[in-house]
């Protein structure tokens, strides 16, 4: 039998019963969980705690899915460090490793390359590839984890507790892996992400929004919106044809008044297309009363598209205007732009 199953994609439940299913106990399940999540070796064969007939079955049956670094990238200020992860199949997905002020996050992507073609992303600009599983998105997470562990010479280590899925590619457009990563993520025994602490961005994706919601994911969903008019949000992000803005607009309200959750708004800030006062004003109006906080990222320029960031000034004015409908607004800090930490940039680089 080829081993066809990737360690990370189980739940310590599945674990536990394919264990059980070869007559071994749950106790032999929670060392496993513990060499997978905390004393990661790389190789099944150097988990040596564990009976030699468990290696040889875990080998024959299943696979580690440790992902190695093909690349890795500094930013200049030391606080993002990038890494361009291989897959088996020798495809390259992006994960980083950002830090603010007191905490650290993980960027992971949920897809090689991205069907959703915005026209200023580098991932958008090179296609569709194909999903990542559950098992290749939590992969992700665990090498931030060890990054962030060995960096340290403290006895109690820090570790991972925040996790956004804004890397490669459209998780609600690989909807089972994403949740599934995210219930292992959350499991108490491994990672333990809080509830609280692993976000989501979405384009758009009005049927998956609909579903978080009526499943009550412990997922925070951030949703890309770049325009407040249907024609000018469709321009730049052509999904916004299948998903026309009043739809995710009456998606987003429903889903605020049955989660509870706020939702953050992503405006990708672009020089003279979606900068001005009256766009600013334009959003205020659109997101009124919204239980949101609109998020400005200064467009991290690609090749394949000739778009400029908004300045400094312009962003301010944009914030203040924002303000005035009662709209908490940040501008995210541009951590490791000199890295091309904007999503794709370094797969894109090749
Ligand atoms: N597919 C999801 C998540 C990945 S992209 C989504 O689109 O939301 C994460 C965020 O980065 C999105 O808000 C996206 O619009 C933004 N983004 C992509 N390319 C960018 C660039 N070149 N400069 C600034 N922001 C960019
Ligand atoms: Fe895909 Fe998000 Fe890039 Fe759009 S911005 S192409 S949805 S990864």
């Amino acid at each position: 039998m080829t081993a066809t199953r990737d360690l990370y994609g189980f739940t310590h439940a599945e674990l536990t019963a394919l264990l059980a299913s070869w007559d071994l106990s749950p106790v032999h399940a929670a060392r496993l969980w513990r060499y997978l999540y905390w004393e990661s070796t790389g190789s099944l064969a150097a988990m040596t705690a564990l009976p030699a007939r468990m290696r040889r079955q875990l080998e024959a049956e299943t696979f580690l899915g440790a992902l190695p670094i093909a690349r890795e990238q500094h930013s200049t200020d030391g606080f993002t460090r990038k890494f361009l992860l291989a897959l088996p199949d020798a495809r390259e997905i992006e994960t980083v490793l950002m830090r603010f002020t007191g905490r650290v996050t993980a960027c992971v992507s949920s897809q090689a390359g991205c069907a959703m073609g915005c026209v200023f992303c580098a991932t958008g600009q090179m296609g569709f590839q194909r999903h990542l599983s559950a098992g290749e998105i939590v992969a992700q997470a665990v090498h931030i984890n060890r990054t962030l562990r060995g960096e340290s010479s403290d006895p109690l280590p820090p570790r991972l507790r925040n996790l956004v899925l804004m890397g490669m590619g459209e998780p609600l457009h690989n909807y089972e892996a994403v949740v599934r990563a995210a219930e292992i993520l959350r499991d108490p025994s491994g990672l333990s992400l809080g509830a609280e602490r692993i976000t989501l961005s979405t384009v758009g994706v009005v049927p998956g929004i609909r579903r978080l919601a009526s499943e009550r994911q412990p997922i925070h969903l951030a949703v890309s919106l770049h325009a407040a008019t249907q024609e000018e949000r469709a321009a730049l992000v052509p999904a916004a044809r299948k998903w026309p803005l009043d739809e995710l607009m009456d998606a987003c309200r429903d889903y605020t008044a049955q989660t509870g959750r706020r939702i953050f708004y992503e405006w990708t800030l672009i020089a003279g297309q979606n900068d001005s006062a009256e766009h600013a004003h334009s959003v205020g109006r659109l997101l009124a009363g919204q239980h949101a906080q609109v998020n400005l990222i200064p467009l991290n320029p690609t090749d394949g598209y000739a778009g400029a960031p908004t300045g400094r000034e312009a962003a301010r004015r944009f914030q203040d205007i924002l303000a005035g409908y009662r709209l908490p607004c940040t501008v995210r800090q541009r951590r490791g732009i000199d890295i091309g930490a904007g999503c794709g940039q370094l797969a894109a680089a090749g």
